[in-house]
């Protein structure tokens, strides 16, 4: 009875404290942007795979599988917590025996997982302790940071033991006062050989110091984990729900802003469609955490602070101020400044203080590449360039606050419809001497090509791509493909514009294009530049541009796949090449198949980076990067990634996207190898192939 009532009162104090926190830390969403939740079947699929099945954190096999295991193990052994705790109230023993066969093997479980998971806590804290794994330290890792990874690890180490402790004591107690036990514990059972002969007295103590001390670190650390980074046990299953379900690449519409460039192109629908709101003026973008979408709020409290993100980030591992666990880990620290602020004084109280500028610079932001490698390798599905784009977002439109190099490009794109400053009636240039069909003559002839080539600003101004461009309509004329371009008729993508913030640019230039393709009743889409492709393919359809969008690179595939294009000239047979993987046509949208087909295709040797396919290191130019000095740093990304791709030893570096080519051509010449290495184009590598 005693014990009975001791474990009320601690399960009482603890539920009482666990529920004071949660309480705390839920008012603060109230205080956080709205945002709809859909496809709830496609959530719980992306659950099991990623929170259950833990999809992400396996992509790195062998510290993957470690962590997998405790996470799994501790899946098994709160059923024995929950038993515990009703056993500890009610006065009953092993209350869940009834199952039979079904409790055996999940206490057998459980008992082989507490052995598991104390070796993998001893290899993390061998890790953290004796090891300088480079993604455990950073400036935004202070040392209450690794005290508390260091703390939680310790608690768990013991729950572990403690729990392996229990089930060996009433083995050995069962065994010396001769009682049938229930439930099947292989490890406490060999545990228990090297303690025969122990008395029943002895044995019931070690059973029940054990039973206490584990059921009370439980009530502990259930009420620690709110404090701590290990929050993520309770909040890794809800973030992951609630993550993006779109491809990386996709970026989130502004509808506050396509009303406001619906009104600026067509005043009279955009007053019929919306009727006058009242109220304050939302804020664009992110200043504050009052600005985040409660989305961005759940996923901070879920970061584990793994520092996984910030360990492929091509801006820190080139010694640049961001690091993405820093936005995440700012975000959680801002909100727990300001919100007991809001709680008290309601959403317009204000500490002269705010998440940009206080506690994230605009240096750490505008070093990003938007490359996705961080998103892509968050084991809790946390979307971090997204945060960092409505920063940007923010600085562009409320502060006109941009990197010099950004300005200038959009000018050029709202006064010439390219990043750069040539005139739209330049456009077809790179044709020149070639036979282009246009669209504007095809209409005239009442005809509608099949596919649409999109040639995008890159393919049209850049000396280098206008090359690539030739090379790729020249394959499309040998193959006798029914196409036609826009010609002095596209204008940008707006691609750029949206990454680097400048929202209502990009839509002004989607919505001027949307109606032209869909003016050409166009259908399907090729294009060279795997931005354009992203944009076009995911972001158009926002604002009703719907086509069936192609890279060139699954177009050759298509046609290599259906035998109408065979590559048995040698001209490069011999020849080692290595791909460099875009960011927008890879992480961004899964393709990493069709280049390597193509490239397979041809008779040559192919090796690949260390870092590739989803793991590949972006060159340095998204995200408008290309366009602007790059922030201080120990190195340029693009020289990063040449280096690597030299490390293989290839005498060809292909590429398949205009701002990579830009890339890996300066690495080239900065590394002084432009004359042993070239670097071509997959379309231009073809066009050898095939003789043109
Ligand atoms: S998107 Fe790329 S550059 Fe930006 S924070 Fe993530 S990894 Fe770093
Ligand atoms: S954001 Fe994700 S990858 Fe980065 S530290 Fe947090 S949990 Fe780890």
């Amino acid at each position: 009875m005693i014990k009975q009532i001791l474990f009320a009162i601690s399960l009482l104090i603890t539920l009482g404290v666990f529920a004071w926190t949660t309480k705390r830390v839920l008012a603060y969403f109230r205080f956080t942007k709205k945002k709809p939740l859909h496809n709830f079947g496609k959530r719980i699929m992306v659950t099991l795979k990623v929170a259950v099945f833990q999809e992400k954190i396996l992509r790195r096999p062998v510290i993957g599988m470690m962590h997998a295991l405790v996470w799994w193990g501790f899946i098994v052994i709160i059923f024995g917590s929950i038993e515990m705790t009703i056993d500890g109230l009610f006065g009953t023993e092993k209350v869940f025996a009834f199952m039979g066969p079904i409790y055996d093997f999940l206490m057998a479980s459980g008992d082989v997982f507490g052995l598991i998971i104390v070796f993998a806590i001893l290899a993390f804290l061998f890790r953290r302790l004796f090891m300088h794994i480079q993604r455990f330290y950073g400036p935004e890792m202070k040392p209450v940071s690794k005290a508390d990874a260091n703390l939680a690890l310790t608690i768990i180490l013991v729950l572990m033991l403690s729990l392996l402790g229990m089930n060996t004591g009433y083995l050995l107690w069962a065994d010396a006062v001769g009682e049938h036990t229930v439930g099947t514990y292989p490890v406490s059972y060999w545990l228990a050989g090297f303690f025969e002969g122990m008395t029943a007295e002895s044995a019931w103590l070690l059973f029940q110091v054990n039973w206490w001390t584990h059921i009370l670190l439980i009530f502990i650390f259930a009420n620690i984990l709110p404090y701590s980074k290990h929050f993520h046990v309770f909040m890794s299953v809800p973030s992951v729900f609630i993550s993006r379900l779109e491809p990386l690449g996709y970026v989130e519409n502004m509808e506050s802003i396509t009303k406001e460039v619906k009104l600026m192109m067509d005043p009279d629908a955009a007053f019929a469609e919306q009727p006058e709101e009242e109220g304050e003026p939302e804020r664009f973008g992110v200043k504050d955490v009052n600005d985040i979408f409660w989305t961005n709020y759940l996923n901070a409290l879920s970061c584990t602070e793994c520092g996984r993100c910030t360990s492929v980030c091509p801006a820190n591992i080139t010694g640049k101020l961001l690091s993405p666990r820093k936005i995440m880990m700012d975000t959680r620290a801002r909100m727990k400044e300001k919100g007991p602020g809001l709680v008290k004084e309601g959403a317009a109280f204000d500490d002269g203080k705010s998440l940009l500028q206080t506690w994230i610079t605009e240096e750490e932001l505008w070093a990003c590449t938007q490359c996705n490698a961080c998103a892509m390798e968050c084991p809790v599905n946390i979307n971090q360039p997204s945060l960092i784009l409505d920063m940007r977002r923010y600085l562009v439109m409320e502060e006109s606050k941009a990197p010099s190099g950004l300005n200038t490009v959009f000018a050029n794109i709202e006064n010439n419809g390219a990043p750069w400053q040539f005139s739209p009636e330049d456009r077809m240039l790179w044709a020149e001497g070639l036979e282009v069909p246009l669209m504007a003559d095809k209409l005239a002839k009442g005809e509608n090509p099949e596919y649409l080539f999109w040639v995008s600003s890159a393919g049209a101004f850049d000396d280098r791509y206008k090359k690539v461009t030739r090379e790729f309509v020249k394959i499309l004329n040998h193959l006798g493909i029914d196409y036609a371009v826009l010609g002095t008729e596209e204008t940008d993508s707006g691609d750029i514009a949206r990454r680097a913030g400048n929202e209502m640019l990009f839509q002004m230039q989607a919505m001027m294009n949307i109606e032209i393709l869909n003016g050409y009743e166009v259908k399907k889409i090729i294009t060279c530049d795997p931005h354009d492709f992203n944009t076009l393919k995911n972001e158009y359809p926002d604002f009703d541009g719907n086509y069936e969008v192609l890279h060139h690179s699954q177009f050759l595939q298509q046609m290599i796949d259906g035998g109408k294009i065979k590559l048995d000239s040698d001209i490069l047979s011999g020849k080692k090449i290595t791909f460099h993987d875009p960011c927008y046509l890879g992480r961004a949208n899964g393709e990493y198949k069709a280049p390597r087909t193509v490239l397979d295709a041809i008779p040559s040797v192919k090796i690949e980076m260390e870092r590739n396919k989803s793991f590949a290191l972006c060159c340095g130019a998204g995200g408008g990067q290309m366009f602007k000095e790059a922030e201080k740093g120990d190195k340029e990304v693009f020289i990063e990634r040449t280096e690597e791709a030299l490390k293989t030893g290839c005498d060809i570096i292909a590429t398949a996207c205009p701002f990579c080519m830009v890339m890996m051509t300066d690495g080239l010449k900065y590394t002084n190898k432009e004359e042993e290495v070239k670097n071509y184009d997959i379309a231009e590598l073809v066009s050898m192939g095939l003789g043109l």
